[in-house]
């Protein structure tokens, strides 16, 4: 009996957990659908000069709004979207999100405005990446704007002939490349050199360590120090209190971000406070 009883059963099983798994949609699937409904939204967290903290430009920062779950932070939804490939269709929704919402309005903004988004390292192998930035730079010509690419320094992008040929578009459309998360990762002198970066974004968890012990303020120092010699623009990110952005002042760094000049919003506040 026990010859036809457990192929039989095992047989059930697999049908079960077919039917099961069938039925829950991939995260790929559920990436797909949330993309057409364009449930992936900017947020824009302003940049301030460090001088006179007026608004400079900002950081693009997606948000998942989910029907079921709510706003989603992109830590828990941007590495998945990575592996299912579908990075570079919801980047590039984005930016045609905020250069939908600011087409009637370029003339609003600042002469020179910033707008940072951040692209993962796999996206630097797709040259699609230029048709969007050329198409988003194209939107602002009344009032140009400056177009910046965040690149985590947490992730190693290798270089061959395609990011070659990327950077060097990217370059001659008047792109801005920016390291981000700077003093975490690996970039080396060469790379810096390899991708011609124009800022480096140090990284919050240096800024956090503004004011307190002796060690942390020496760390800070030195990240500082590395950054102002390579002579590149230099945005200090996770400013939260005034005793940071004293230091950051004193130290020169010519951009500030952080929830002590505001914190990311959705575009129409972000338009309301920009105009105020
Ligand atoms: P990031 O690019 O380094 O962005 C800065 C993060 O710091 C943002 O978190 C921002 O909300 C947060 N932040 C800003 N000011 C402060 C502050 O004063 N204090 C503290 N504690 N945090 C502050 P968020 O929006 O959760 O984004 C997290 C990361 O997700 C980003 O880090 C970026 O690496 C990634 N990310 C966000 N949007 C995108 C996107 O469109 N594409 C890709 N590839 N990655 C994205
Ligand atoms: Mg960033
Ligand atoms: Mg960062
Ligand atoms: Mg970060």
């Amino acid at each position: 009996i026990s010859i036809i009883f457990y192929p039989l059963l095992s047989l059930l099983f697999g049908l079960g957990a077919f039917w099961l798994t069938g039925r829950a949609a991939s995260p790929q699937q559920e990436f797909r659908r949330a993309l057409d409904k364009q449930e992936f939204i900017p947020y824009l967290q302003p940049v301030v000069t460090g001088d006179d903290a007026h608004w400079s430009g900002c950081e693009v920062l997606m948000r998942w709004q989910h029907p079921r779950q709510g706003m989603i932070a992109p830590d828990r939804f941007i590495p998945m979207a990575e592996e299912c490939g579908l990075i570079v269709p919801m980047t590039r929704s984005l930016m045609q999100q905020v250069r939908g919402q600011f087409a009637g309005r370029v003339h609003t903004l600042p002469k020179g405005f910033h707008f940072g988004f951040n692209i993962s390292a796999g996206h630097c192998k797709d040259l699609s990446l230029v048709e969007d930035c050329r198409d988003f730079i194209d939107a602002f010509k009344a009032n140009p704007i400056k177009l910046v690419l965040e690149l985590t320094e947490r992730e190693l992008i290798v270089a061959d002939e395609t990011t070659d040929r990327l950077f060097a578009e990217l370059h001659a459309l008047g792109v801005f490349i920016a390291i981000d998360d700077f003093g975490t990762g690996h970039s080396s002198l060469a790379y810096l050199q390899a991708f011609q970066v124009d800022f480096l974004k140090i990284d919050k968890s240096f800024v956090g360590m503004i004011g307190s012990d002796a060690l942390s303020s020496h760390i800070v120092e030195n990240v500082i120090d590395l950054a102002t010699r390579l002579e590149l623009q230099l945005v200090a990110e996770g400013v939260e209190n005034e005793v940071q952005a004293a230091y950051l002042r004193e130290h020169k760094v010519a951009f500030q971000q952080g929830y002590l000049y505001g914190r990311p919003m959705p575009m129409k506040a972000f338009i309301e406070q920009l105009s105020a």
